[in-house]
């Protein structure tokens, strides 16, 4: 991977960027610690450094998991559902891509497996998990924490953050679907609810 120019964050940055997450999150948990951490790397990697102000514009977070660390991705990078610039895909991994708009860099990063038995380890005298993963996952180095993949994203237009370029009418439910997100059956415009049957059912 290439290395950015930048310094790598410290470990005040780290503290702090804790602390807002636990704040924001609820608790304080491994996942926090994690998700941080993945989450400053991530950037880091990808030569962003000012992600909610100067970079605001330039970033775009990938989530494969929602759990405790989504939040915390969400806390560091400012990116989130409602503007557009933090994309869920339900794979279940525990694992982020972070690109940057104005440079195309994008980096994966998923949390080694190894990394919990390791944690143990760090931490032999501490009878929970859970609180040993949360204190090894804090000094742990990045490389026992993560793998980091150099990617290529391909991000479509009505993807981006901006208003909806497009709102077409379901031919079978009559509900409105914006960005694209219909699909097209025996030349009618349909939902996708209508066409995969959706998460729910009325209840007639
Ligand atoms: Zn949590
Ligand atoms: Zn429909």
């Amino acid at each position: 991977m290439r290395r950015p120019s930048q310094e790598p964050p410290t470990q005040a940055e780290f503290d702090f960027l804790l602390n807002e997450s636990v704040r924001v999150h609820g608790h304080l948990c491994a996942g926090q610690v994690l998700g941080v951490r993945m989450s400053m790397l991530g950037l880091w990697a990808i030569g962003i450094s000012d992600p909610k102000d100067r970079d605001r514009k330039n970033l775009i977070v990938f989530v494969e998991m929602d759990r405790c660390a989504t939040d915390a991705v969400q806390s560091v990078t400012g990116c989130s559902l409602g503007r557009r610039t933090m994309k869920f895909m339900d794979y279940g991994k525990m694992a982020a891509t972070f690109v940057n708009l104005a440079t195309n860099q994008a980096v994966r990063i998923i949390a080694r497996e190894e990394s919990r038995a390791l944690a143990k380890e760090y931490f032999p005298e501490i009878g929970n998990k859970y609180q040993a993963q949360l204190e090894a996952y804090k000094i742990m180095s990045d490389d026992e924490l993560f793998s980091v993949t150099e990617v290529r994203v391909k991000l479509q237009p009505e993807d981006m953050p901006g208003r909806p370029m497009r709102r077409v009418r379901c031919a079978l439910c009559g509900e409105q679907v914006q960005d694209g997100r219909e699909l097209s059956r025996d030349g009618m415009t349909l939902c996708r609810p209508c066409v995969e049957n959706g998460y729910y059912e009325d209840i007639l």
